[in-house]
């Protein structure tokens, strides 16, 4: 079964699912290191957009063993918090400024996670899942990099994938988040994914507990560029609407003219069964 076979494939019902395409729910900026513009040319790329809500979703990783660093220190996550307060005063009544984070799951530092996240006001937590530790050291599931995609390829891509998406059922449940990221992303730059059955039931497992827990679905539209479809595909967001799960837009954006990137292809891509 490939991965993208469903892309086209005709839901019924999803026409009634709305999601507010005036807020961005997920940007980063130069402070996670590999994302370039600073906060405030993303709320004025924002309000340039006419959107009325933007969050800033920045990286939160804890004890990860890889060669470079894709996360926020202590330092800048102080700095984050501040320039954030700052542009939500100075862009009152313009656009409401929200700040959160996109924590990574590592089931091996729960209790740090929890621990550094006690510490910040954060506004909005967003749940991804993006470094396996694979005995020795962490590899990346969600990196364009070759060296990554041959890790991955050596430790076995239907395995990263049953691990994906274990740690993510885990972590619906051990952590208090208002949003899953990206849910579908696990090796998104692999040549030909095949996702198991036993895949398609985690994520059946992972979406009751989300309902669960009142978490709502992110509508990643970074998958536009990749794939032609958000994060995740329309089987999982059919699903998670038969359940009644919330869905929200995030443009994921990396450089400030990525805000609210391909909003405008929800609505199609929501309403594939009128056509
Ligand atoms: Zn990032
Ligand atoms: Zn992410």
């Amino acid at each position: 079964m490939s991965f993208y076979f469903h892309s086209m494939t005709p839901i019924p019902n999803i026409t009634t699912q709305t999601v507010n395409l005036k807020e961005d729910n997920h940007v980063h900026t130069h402070l996670c290191n590999h994302a370039s513009g600073n906060m405030e040319e993303y709320v004025i790329a924002a309000i340039n957009k006419r959107l009325t809500s933007i969050t800033f979703l920045e990286h939160l990783e804890v004890d990860i063993l890889y060669f470079e660093r894709t996360w926020l220190t202590e330092a800048d996550f102080v700095y984050y918090f501040k320039e954030g307060e700052r542009l939500k005063k100075k862009y009152q009544g313009q656009i409401q400024v929200m700040l959160g984070i996109e924590i990574g799951y590592n089931p091996l530092a729960v209790n740090l996670l929890k621990k550094r996240l006690s510490g910040y006001p954060c506004e909005k937590i967003g749940l991804s899942y993006h470094f396996l530790f694979d005995g020795n050291k962490h590899l990346n599931m969600v990196s364009r990099r070759q060296e990554n995609i041959d890790s991955l390829t050596a430790f076995g891509p239907d395995k990263v994938m049953t691990l994906y998406f274990d740690g993510l059922i885990q972590a619906v449940q051990e952590l208090d988040c208002h949003v899953l990221c990206h849910l579908d992303a696990v090796m998104r730059h692999y040549p030909d994914l095949q996702f198991q059955e036993s895949h398609w039931n985690q994520v059946n497992t992972l979406l009751q507990h989300m309902r669960d827990k009142g978490t709502m679905l992110e509508l990643n539209t970074s998958g536009f560029t990749l794939r032609n479809v958000p994060y995740p595909c329309q089987h999982i967001v059919k699903r998670a609407i038969d359940l009644g799960i919330k869905l929200i837009a995030g443009s994921d954006a990396h450089r400030p003219e990525q805000v609210g990137r391909d909003f405008d292809r929800l609505p199609a891509f929501l309403s594939y069964s009128r056509n």
